[in-house]
């Protein structure tokens, strides 16, 4: 397939519909959300009713059928509304990436196919309070018992973790084994054993729901293990360079909404007799907004397209992530800046998204763990 800068008539329907949706239904209640930090389950399932969520999950199942690059297309212009609420609606597509990727025809049935029907949430269950950037330091335990595996540990910081009613789980089977010992499971939220802990107060993302997850003795049926054994750490890292592209795309979105913020106010605020954009350090952070966003977006476009074509795109998605979270910090940070003094009260939209942009260099890998991911692309 040749490379074309120009989206076709679904891409741009698409792109149109999730715009709109992000003007009418997500901006009008993002400042709301921000405050209470309750999910925003209206907003979601309203999503799921349009057509907006589950949309990289294969058609046969129910799912969108999107590729890669749709995807991104889309994460930029629900985040472009809200980070975090885009988060609400877009993370059960990020969490059955591991089904989609390994799951076996009956679990993709039972799965996908009652997620997509029924609007149901999914998690991914990563992170533990001892094993952040270190995947392979995993501690949840997968024993095998019978035709079942009992799984006992905690996740931290899950996103969905208390309003999901599947978890796609990795735990090791041999903890000696490192990366080598890891593999992932769906369990069901009403499986005994199987408790949701503290519901993070946030900096920012504030709809998004992040929280504690614990598994104590849970009996997983070996039906629900996603591939061999042993295949985990090689799951969780493909499904990273699925992810991330789309994630770097929401930091897109989210800084085009603070450029956009930015233009306007540059042009009605007048100081020295002058609207402030005649200031070239103004015109300059605003100029370089432009920049980072277009590059961002390229990176983001390019590394899916990458894995769209079934071509290995670590590199690109890990420099599509750090390039374009790092670019939302500091085109946030530059739009609380034109606004001055206003930028840093809560009445203006500035402040929630410089919170809102931080933890784009924290999850799906911290900006640092992107740039290690690059380098070992370069020494390979
Ligand atoms: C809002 C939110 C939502 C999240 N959602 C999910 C989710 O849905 N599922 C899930 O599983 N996890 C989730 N996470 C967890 C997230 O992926 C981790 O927080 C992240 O991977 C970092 O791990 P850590 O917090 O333990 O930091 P650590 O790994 O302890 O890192 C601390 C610091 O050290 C740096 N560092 C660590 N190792 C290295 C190294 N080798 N070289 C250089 N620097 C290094 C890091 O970059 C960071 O700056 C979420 C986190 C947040 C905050």
């Amino acid at each position: 397939m040749s490379v074309s800068f120009k989206l076709d008539d679904h891409q741009m329907a698409l792109q149109g519909l999730a715009r709109d949706f992000a003007l009418a239904e997500i901006r009008p209640v993002a400042a709301q959300y921000d405050k209470s930090g309750e999910f925003p389950w209206p907003v979601v399932k309203k999503a799921w009713e349009v057509g907006l969520s589950n949309l990289s999950m294969p058609e046969q199942y129910g799912g969108g059928g999107l590729s890669g690059l749709d995807s991104c297309i889309v994460s930029e212009e629900l985040a472009f509304g809200c980070a975090g609420i885009a988060a609400g609606i877009s993370i059960t597509d990020l969490a059955c990436i591991p089904i989609v990727l390994a799951g076996d025809e009956e679990q993709k049935q039972r799965y996908l196919g009652e997620i997509c029907s029924t609007g149901k949430m999914a998690a991914l269950c990563v992170t533990e309070p001892e094993a952040g950037s270190d995947v392979s330091a995993i501690s949840t335990t997968a024993k095998k018992s019978g035709d079942d595996y009992v799984l006992s540990g905690s996740k931290c910081f899950i996103t969905n973790g208390s309003v999901a009613d599947y978890y796609v789980v990795f735990a090791t089977t041999d903890k000696s084994m490192g990366q080598k010992g890891l593999c992932a499971f769906v369990v069901p939220r009403e499986t005994q054993g199987v408790t949701v802990g503290k519901k993070e107060d946030k900096m920012g993302q504030r709809a998004s729901d992040t929280s504690e997850v614990v598994f104590q003795d849970v009996l997983v049926p070996s039906a629900n293990r996603l591939g061999a054994e042993g295949q985990g750490f090689k799951l969780i890292m493909q499904t990273f360079n699925r992810s991330r592209p789309a994630v770097a795309s929401s930091a897109v979105g989210l800084s085009r909404a603070a450029m956009e913020y930015s233009l306007e106010y540059a042009k009605t605020r007048s100081q020295f007799g002058m609207p402030i954009i005649f200031n070239q350090a103004i015109m300059f952070m605003l100029s370089d907004m432009a920049r980072d966003i277009e590059a961002s977006r390229l990176l983001a476009w390019k590394a899916a397209w990458l894995g769209d074509m079934g071509l290995d795109n670590a590199k690109e998605a890990a420099m599509a992530k750090v390039t374009a979270a790092d670019a939302a910090m500091r085109i946030t940070t530059d739009a609380v800046q034109i606004h001055g003094g206003y930028g840093y009260i809560k009445d203006y939209p500035v402040e929630k998204l410089m919170r809102d942009a931080k933890v784009l260099q924290i999850y799906e890998g911290t900006s640092q763990i992107q740039k290690l991911l690059i380098m070992r692309s370069m020494l390979k």
